[in-house]
């Protein structure tokens, strides 16, 4: 067995969330932790997790909202707009400029790491219903062409993040939904990308915060409660923060 890391993902300003996660992570004995993006954006305490992932994480990449800072917001939703203009605002310097070096992507051995798709870094998204579709497609259909284009770039196995959605798509086009806590995925002959999930906003209606740790053979997928109602109060206490934000955190969505 090698070195466990814990992989952590889309933050998104949830402190309460990701002091829980971190706590988690320590009482697992992980020897190191990594975070694929997006630790910013929709959330109340962007600076504090700034500092926090910046502190422990062995490498941070670029997700779509920490690039979002420093471009133009138009293809953000307008509450994930008005977020990230709040955040620009609210970041002390020495974040923001950590923020704005951050990387893309990241190889270590024979594993990836990126935000978003192994062909598109950063924006792609990656559902899990597109391995039926592209199985119901056939290996012409275009489904079946960008899942293949993604797993040409994977040695053996790559981390997501950016759907909130934790899970494992294989290259043989199936795709495994964990059952949490304590849920293990070992990885076999067939490549596969994993999605770690969201810690501060998961989109499978489980509203505890996803990671997963990962031992060079296998990944074990971690749900973690956490004060969700203080993360909630946060943002709405916050004018400059859409009601929906918090609200959404309560319904896992
Ligand atoms: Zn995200």
């Amino acid at each position: 067995m090698g070195e466990r890391l814990a992989i952590i993902s889309d933050i998104h300003a949830n402190l309460p969330a990701l002091d829980a996660v971190l706590e988690d992570a320590r009482r697992q004995g992980v020897e190191r932790l990594a975070c694929l993006g997006d630790v910013v954006g929709y959330g109340a305490d962007p600076a504090a997790c700034v500092e926090a992932v910046r502190s422990v994480c062995a490498f941070t990449l670029r997700g779509n909202h920490d690039h979002g800072l420093f471009e133009d917001t138009d293809r953000f939703s307008p509450p994930a707009r008005r977020a990230l203009e709040w955040t620009r605002r609210n970041l002390p310097p020495a974040g923001s400029s950590w923020l704005r070096r951050l990387p893309s992507r990241r190889e270590e051995g024979d594993t990836l790491h990126v935000h978003g798709s192994p062909r598109d870094p950063i924006h792609e998204y990656l559902y899990e219903t597109e391995a039926r579709t592209a199985a119901r497609e056939g290996p012409g259909g275009p489904t079946a062409r960008k899942l293949a284009e993604c797993f040409r770039e994977v040695r053996r196995v790559c981390f997501v993040g950016h759907t909130h959605r934790p899970g494992v798509l294989t290259e043989g086009l199936a795709w495994h939904s964990p059952r949490p806590p304590g849920d293990r995925f070992r990885l076999g002959l067939q490549r596969a990308i994993i999605n770690v999930g969201s810690v501060g906003q998961p989109r499978d209606r489980d509203r505890r915060a996803s990671y997963v740790i990962f031992d060079g053979r296998e990944v074990l997928f971690r749900r973690v409660p956490y004060a969700w109602q203080s993360a909630m109060d946060r943002i709405l206490s916050n004018p400059a923060l859409d009601r929906w934000l918090a609200l959404r955190l309560e319904q896992g969505v």
